[in-house]
């Protein structure tokens, strides 16, 4: 099935995989970004055949653009919401437009007739502030807001995604509403400007920490997020279903060896010895960054994928490729010295 689609936040990590896989599916694709001046450089990166895909100018925070973009489209994927590199100033700066924009592109996609509207949620809004009791989450779980552990990203994706569900109950007619929720994204690189789920491995490939802390993630490759977007976007039924996207949880320390048994000399600054966490907890005092992360320390979020597995016939690829991946382009498109 291919029909006409609108995917917001065209120069997003997780986005370019996506239009990359509608386009040679034979999708005609419309899609946003801020500002059309970025549009050549998009285009270079995404490398599709360009008459397949159009670009509009728009802002989750403007209703200007959206209904331009969405005119003769029967699907959505919203996808675009801000991912801070850094600590924001005021939680808002998330939360705001992560929630007004989601309900933005619900209204604009409810009055284009659209059919099915995929939202791009996160295992954000799954797995947190549940005070490190909680180990293993499905669908039916959600994250807690008011806990100390739900930093200002977290919260912009829960609260992003229960407005959104709540918007569609009361209004969404007959639009079928179907949420993504991914956890950490890595795999291969269009370009040098990368998400900031990447940043981890830039840190550990240059050498930049004094050791590995003990952090842990689940892993899902960006090229299988993007699939599993085109499954949701064309698989029968999916009004209201809510699907996790996660590979294994892994220690940063088995990321380490992976990077260090897959690139040789590349690997040559990837630290070894463990961070103690009381170091950690130092630094939490003086980098707002490593304050809002240091509740995860020896935390075991393992997020089950069963039910895309069950429902939509989705695979995930060994966490290990994906973690390859990202070094070996983030060393090619030098992003890091290695
Ligand atoms: P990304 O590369 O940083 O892409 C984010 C996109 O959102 C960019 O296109 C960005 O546009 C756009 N955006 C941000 N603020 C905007 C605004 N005010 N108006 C319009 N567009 C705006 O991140 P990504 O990894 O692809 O993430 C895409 C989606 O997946 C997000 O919803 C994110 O929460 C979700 N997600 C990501 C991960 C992960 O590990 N990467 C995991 C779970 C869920 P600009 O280029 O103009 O900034």
């Amino acid at each position: 099935m291919a029909g006409h689609v609108f995917v917001s936040g065209g120069s997003g990590y997780i986005a370019g995989f996506l239009i990359r896989q509608l386009i040679a599916e034979g999708w005609q694709v419309n899609t946003t970004i801020r500002n059309l001046a970025r549009e050549a450089d998009v285009r270079a990166w995404l490398n599709v055949d360009n008459s397949k895909l159009t670009f509009f100018a728009a802002d989750l925070m403007s209703d200007e653009g959206w209904a331009e973009a969405m005119a003769g489209c029967t699907h959505v994927a919203h996808v675009a919401s801000p991912i801070p590199a850094n600590a924001p100033k005021h939680e808002d700066e998330l939360i705001v437009p992560a929630r007004e924009g989601a309900l933005r592109a619900l209204r604009f996609a409810k009055a284009a007739g659209i059919k099915r509207f995929v939202m791009t949620s996160s295992v954000a809004a799954v797995a947190y502030g549940h005070g490190g009791t909680k180990h293993h989450f499905t669908e039916a779980d959600w994250t807690n807001v008011e806990s100390p552990d739900a930093y200002p990203y977290v919260k912009s994706k829960t609260i992003a995604e229960r407005a959104a569900r709540d918007w569609v109950a009361a209004n969404g007619g007959d639009m079928e509403f179907v949420t993504v929720n991914p956890s950490l994204v890595l795999g291969p690189l269009m370009a040098p400007d990368f998400s900031t789920s990447l940043e981890a491995i830039k840190k550990l490939l240059e050498g930049s920490l004094p050791g590995i802390p003990s952090f842990g993630f689940s892993i899902v490759d960006v090229r299988d997020v993007a699939d599993l977007h085109v499954r949701c976007l064309t698989a029968p039924n999916m009004a209201g279903e809510r699907f996790i996207s996660a590979g294994p949880f892994m220690w940063m320390g088995d990321v380490a060896a992976v990077l260090k048994e897959g690139l040789g000399t590349q690997a040559r600054k990837v630290p070894t010895r463990r961070l103690p966490n009381f170091v950690l907890k130092l630094l939490s005092y003086f980098d707002p960054i490593v304050k809002q992360v240091v509740g995860e320390l020896d935390n075991v979020r393992d997020a089950s994928s069963q039910h895309a597995k069950d429902v939509l016939g989705w695979q995930t690829r060994d966490p290990k490729e994906s973690i390859l991946d990202t070094a070996r382009d983030m060393i090619r498109l030098g992003v890091v010295k290695v």
